[in-house]
């Protein structure tokens, strides 16, 4: 079962005292261990009534194998110099502390690098690589962004793995070009990896974020964002059956207003998260939604639900957007 994931981006923002705030109101809003399992979910009603206070839960990540729907994983990514505080304003809760870029060296002569070494002992879970950003500001590859990613695996962290195509690319018709590209770098990469890594490379979390889509208020529809799901689901496991266990998160001005209907897709597991993340509420109205749409995956013998939550819990990909659930965003 992919469990979804909610990570916030936060970009070149915030200070101490910023970081010190948000934590604390997201910890809070995250409050005490509810589980999804204590509270019927045969119905999609219940379902709901059951997210509503399983929301809680995802302050618990720990018992999430011992609860009978799954709650979302809830991740922030600070800059760099703000992860030590973070880490610490986070302890004892589950929510966990990603990077929002690393280096693909492990160490040595690379002034103003930080390495998934580095990372890794600072206390993240996560980092980021290949966001958009980085690729058009500081001119990142596609081969430069997987073998990131390659360097967080060999060090224990979860890459999430940026991939999206650009206003132009999609109205050229080349989405799927670009996405298969963007892949198959990871995937050339991953092959030339030890037997450590390769264990570990279900681990691996990709974003799809269309370019025209970040920091713009613009969204994917539900329809679009789950066909490029799709795609990517259908390209890793083309490549390794196991990799269709993979999260694929969207990202792309998810707002708490337009996550429930993109959540509701089978092959969307998660948001990455930039301008809402910086605001307590709406990140945590998106944590709410992922943990709503997780509830409804565990129903059963209901249309909408059952449907995308069934493709999702068997790890499938293989519902087409055609079948999909309605779209239903904001
Ligand atoms: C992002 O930066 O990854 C992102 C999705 O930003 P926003 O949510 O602001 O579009």
């Amino acid at each position: 079962m992919r469990r979804n994931l909610v990570a916030g981006n936060w970009k070149m923002n915030g200070a101490r005292a910023f970081a010190a705030t948000l934590c604390a109101d997201i910890a809070a809003g995250l409050s005490p261990r509810a589980t999804v399992g204590d509270t019927d979910s045969s119905t999609p009603a219940a379902a709901n009534s059951a997210a509503d206070s399983a929301v809680d839960a995802i302050a618990d990540s720990a018992a999430d194998s011992t609860t009978a729907a799954p709650v979302a994983e809830i991740v922030i990514c600070p800059p760099h110099v703000l992860i030590a505080g973070v880490v610490d304003a986070l302890a004892g809760s589950a929510i966990q502390v990603g990077a929002q870029d690393v280096d693909a060296a492990d160490d040595g002569a690379f002034t103003g690098q930080t390495s998934a070494r580095m990372l890794a002992d600072a206390g993240c879970g996560y980092v980021i690589v290949g966001h958009s950003e980085r690729r058009a500001l500081y001119a990142e590859s596609d081969e430069l962004a997987a073998r990131k990613a390659v360097a967080a695996l060999a060090f224990g962290l979860r890459p999430i793995l940026c991939v999206g195509e650009t206003r132009a690319q999609r109205e050229a018709g080349d989405t799927e070009a670009v996405l298969g590209r963007q892949v198959d770098a990871l995937l050339a990469a991953l092959d030339g990896v030890d037997a450590k890594a390769q264990a570990t490379r279900t681990e691996i979390v990709i974003a799809y974020e269309p370019v025209w889509a970040i920091g713009t208020g613009l969204t994917a529809t539900p329809a679009q964002a789950q066909d490029a799901h799709h795609f990517i689901r259908a390209r890793l496991a083309a490549f390794d059956a196991r990799l269709a266990d993979c999260r694929i998160v969207y990202g792309g001005s998810m707002k708490p207003g337009n996550a429930a209907g993109l959540l509701a897709q089978p092959d969307i597991d998660g948001g990455l998260i930039g301008g809402a993340s910086l605001n307590a509420a709406d990140f945590l109205a998106i944590c709410k939604a992922a943990t709503v749409a997780a509830a409804a995956g565990a129903v059963t013998g209901d249309a909408a639900g059952a449907v995308a939550g069934a493709a999702k819990n068997a790890g499938a990909g293989a519902t087409t957007a055609s079948t999909a659930a309605p779209a239903t965003a904001a």
